[in-house]
């Protein structure tokens, strides 16, 4: 039996990691040097932009842009509603009326797409593979050459945690004239990119999903598109005219730490991580039967598990591990009391979609955490399976 742990294992870093110390020590400092706006010219405010452009540098160099292509936002659902809205009511929807997004995007990304005017604007809903890969051979039928304007499909899934071959589905948007864009959200806390070697255009990506802050994003816009984005919020023109409101200066500073903690010690965390995850896999499908991993014959983000038991129903197995933080599916949408629309897409039915569970893992999860919270769901599911009726152990019943 394994020794109850302090406090509840936290396995929900999909939803929001949690804060780095060295960024909260950089946080602290700002909110302990005194109150001043970014865009004062007095002295206090310059030292305060000073801050704000050494953190857009360091984010700007997680992913191999320029500092002024980093635009400052409140999180990623800005970031992606500013890429989407913001170049299509722009130059990019000035002459093309066509975008194309993936069926398993987060609902910034579909709602926003979704919000553009369909008497003037076309979208295409990019399938994905059971897999739950964007199908690239649908997205070669689906883009139009010289009609579509934007592609819009993300790196890694923050239900899945299944990647997008990224470098191929630029190119294919390239080849048919379209700008790319990609949600990162879920994917840069495992180490810095090149969003020039990718072919990425414009990429979204939130502070609280690398240990960073919660309220902070930004959105990189290639200098190629500078003065094709439009501006969502009228104001006093910060973010040169991107993104009007003052800046939050602790936010942006923290962002910034936690970019460069990203990138030095992200792909370590992420060969530890991936293996402990892996780990968890072969515990879970060693003790109960019938265990799948939705999208886990996909190339996956080292972090993230979805879990599918046979005789299941994730509700319930969440009011049975009070001492584990797992979800559902998407924390933005568990709420709606509807199955996930990723793991629909990739072909489960309704049941199977509410008999998963996402575990999510960060740089900060120990391997006694884990091996705690597997006992743990494997006392939960045999306990659901004992409400069915049905033996859920590795010896019973059918597989
Ligand atoms: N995109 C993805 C892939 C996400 O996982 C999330 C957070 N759930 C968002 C966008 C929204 O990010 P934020 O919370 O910063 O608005």
């Amino acid at each position: 039996m394994t020794p109850a742990l302090a406090r509840a294992v936290y396995l929900d870093n999909n939803a929001s990691t949690p804060l780095d110390d060295r960024v909260l020590t950089a946080m602290l400092e700002v909110y302990g040097s005194g109150a001043a706006n970014a865009a004062s010219a007095h002295e206090p405010g310059r030292r305060a932009s000073a801050r704000v452009e050494e953190a857009r540098e360091r984010v700007a160099a997680l992913i191999g842009s320029r500092p002024r292509e980093i635009f400052f936002t409140s999180g990623a659902t800005e970031a992606n509603n500013l890429a989407v809205k913001g170049f299509m009511w722009g130059g990019g929807g000035e002459h093309h009326h066509h975008v194309v997004t993936a069926s398993t995007e987060h609902p910034a990304v579909l709602e926003a797409v979704h919000a553009l005017d369909h008497s003037r604007f076309q979208v295409s809903i990019l399938p994905v593979l059971p897999t739950g890969q964007p199908d690239l051979r649908a997205l070669e039928r689906l883009v139009r050459p010289g009609q579509t304007a934007l592609v819009s499909v993300m790196a890694v899934n923050n239900e899945t945690g299944v990647q997008t071959p990224v470098a191929e589905v630029a190119e294919i948007a390239h080849r048919a004239g379209a700008v790319y864009h990609c949600d990162a959200t879920q994917w840069l806390a495992w180490g810095g990119i090149d969003v020039e070697e990718l072919g990425i255009d414009m990429l979204s990506m939130s502070g609280h999903k690398l240990h960073g802050p919660q309220g902070i994003g930004a959105l990189f816009i290639s200098r190629r598109l500078a003065s094709d984005v439009v501006p969502l919020l009228s104001g006093g023109g910060h973010e040169r005219g991107l993104r009007s409101g003052t800046l939050n200066t602790a936010g942006c500073v923290g962002l910034g730490v936690a970019a460069g903690l990203a990138d030095e010690e992200g792909p370590q965390a992420a060969r530890r991580i991936g293996e402990l995850r892996d780990r968890l896999e072969a515990t879970l499908k060693h003790e109960l039967q019938g265990i799948a991993i939705n999208g886990g014959e996909a190339r996956r983000a080292p972090g993230t598990s979805n879990v599918r038991f046979a005789y299941g129903d994730g509700e319930a197995m969440v009011a049975l591990l009070p001492d584990v933080a797992v979800s559902t599916g998407s924390a933005c949408t568990s709420l709606v009391p509807h199955p996930s629309h990723v793991l629909t897409a990739m072909g489960l039915s309704d049941k199977e979609a509410a008999a998963s569970l996402r575990i999510s893992l960060s740089r900060h999860t120990t391997s006694e955490e884990v091996a705690y919270a597997a006992g743990r769901i494997v006392a939960a599911a045999k306990s659901v399976a004992e409400r069915w009726g049905v033996e859920s152990g590795p010896e019973g019943g059918s597989t």
